[in-house]
């Protein structure tokens, strides 16, 4: 017939298991520290092709050595306020610096990667018809007037302080995330992430659970900045990396917490690191940052019910690993 074009024939990879059942993820900012503990995981089912794509800002290759040249693996230097053109079904949109120290060095960008980034991967998952996970934060909470946090609370967020960059930018691209899903009808999911720590942070990132490991390694002094009464609630990354693996693969949307609801002073886990590491060590007072929040714990009754998860390794089983890995990195051995 005229002007009508014959049916394309069917690619003959069609009916392989292969075509099939493959999965491609990408994840951005999966050379850094979470992403790259999520790229493990996921690389472990065979049925996944994994795309990195990454500006290595904070992030390294070598986080990701072990899968450099697997062919179900991909690694691109990418910066996601870029538009990016690939095929995938799934997007775990994890780029954008998430150290204080990394975010405000260049706060305009970070507002970029959050903003521009976000709607650059969302604009990808309209493109594709992929699921898209964006890893919020408990930042988003700001110095909360309700504890624990629930995924309701509006926060109490300061909109021009020195943060502003990077949890008015979170805010702003849940934002994005929820009127591309209503506008647009794509499949989103919002994982709220609360403090996480483990292997592959960077040494000198400035977060404490790595500034305290690095000094109490280092002979150093831990610096608790005061007045050391402010609580954090601090999440295994293995535990991080399941949930928001069942967070995608679930039904809900989110906003959902995922962090472990074990609260501490940053005095408590000062003493802890010592006991732990080197009970040599001292512990002193130091000046904090403006707008700390002082308290923070999520409640995670949501994540319990609806993704069937809760954390299981502990502070005091967690700390040693990361020990380990900075024992490693470091170059320091342990004392007989
Ligand atoms: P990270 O700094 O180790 O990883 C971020 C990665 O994103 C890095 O590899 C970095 O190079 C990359 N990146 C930054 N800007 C980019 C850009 N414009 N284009 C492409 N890549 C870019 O941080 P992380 O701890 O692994 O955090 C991952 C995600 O989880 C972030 O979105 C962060 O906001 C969120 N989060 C983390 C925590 C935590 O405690 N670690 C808490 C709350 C939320
Ligand atoms: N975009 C992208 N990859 C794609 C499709 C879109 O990076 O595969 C970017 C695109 O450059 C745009 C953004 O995503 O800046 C939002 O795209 P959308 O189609 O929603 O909006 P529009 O292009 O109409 O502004
Ligand atoms: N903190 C500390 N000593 C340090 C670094 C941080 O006491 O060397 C405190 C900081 O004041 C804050 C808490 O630890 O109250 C968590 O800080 P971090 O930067 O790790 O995470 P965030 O503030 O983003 O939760």
């Amino acid at each position: 017939q005229v002007g009508t074009k014959p049916p394309p024939s069917p690619s003959p990879l069609r009916n392989s298991k292969f075509f099939q059942s493959n999965m491609r993820i990408l994840i951005t900012g999966g050379a850094g520290f979470i992403g790259s503990h999520l790229v493990d995981r996921l690389m472990e089912n065979e049925k996944n092709e994994v795309i990195v794509a990454d500006n290595y800002f904070t992030g390294s290759k070598d986080n990701l050595k072990k899968w450099i040249g697997h062919p179900r693996f991909e690694l691109i230097r990418h910066d996601v306020t870029e538009p990016l053109l690939v095929e995938v079904d799934r997007i775990y949109h994890l780029a954008c610096p998430a150290s204080p120290i990394f975010y405000k060095y260049n706060a305009v960008k970070t507002i970029k990667t959050n903003v521009i980034g976000t709607l650059n991967m969302l604009g990808l998952a309209k493109r594709v018809g992929a699921r898209i996970l964006l890893t919020s934060t408990s930042e988003v909470y700001g110095d909360p007037l309700v504890h624990p946090q629930t995924e309701e609370y509006w926060g109490n967020v300061n909109p021009i302080g020195v943060r502003s960059c990077y949890d008015e930018g979170k805010r702003v691209a849940e934002t994005l995330m929820f009127d591309y899903h209503r506008q647009h009808g794509i499949e989103i999911r919002i994982a709220r992430i609360f403090n996480t720590y483990g292997p592959r942070m960077n040494i000198d990132d400035g977060r404490v659970v790595s500034n305290f490991i690095a000094q109490a390694l280092r002979g150093e002094p831990l610096t608790v900045q005061a007045p050391g009464t402010q609580t954090r609630s601090f999440c295994y990354v293995s535990d991080m990396v399941d949930g928001l693996i069942r967070l995608m693969e679930g039904d809900n949307t989110g906003p959902i917490n995922i962090g472990n609801p074990g609260e501490f002073t940053m005095m408590e886990l000062a003493e802890t690191v010592k006991e732990l590491i080197d009970p040599a060590v001292k512990i002193e007072s130091v000046e904090n940052t403006p707008d700390d929040p002082r308290q923070r714990k999520p409640d995670i009754t949501k994540a319990k019910e609806l993704l069937g998860w809760e954390p299981k390794v502990s502070l005091r089983e967690g700390l040693p690993l990361m020990e380990e890995d900075f024992r490693l990195r470091l170059g320091v051995a342990k004392k007989k």
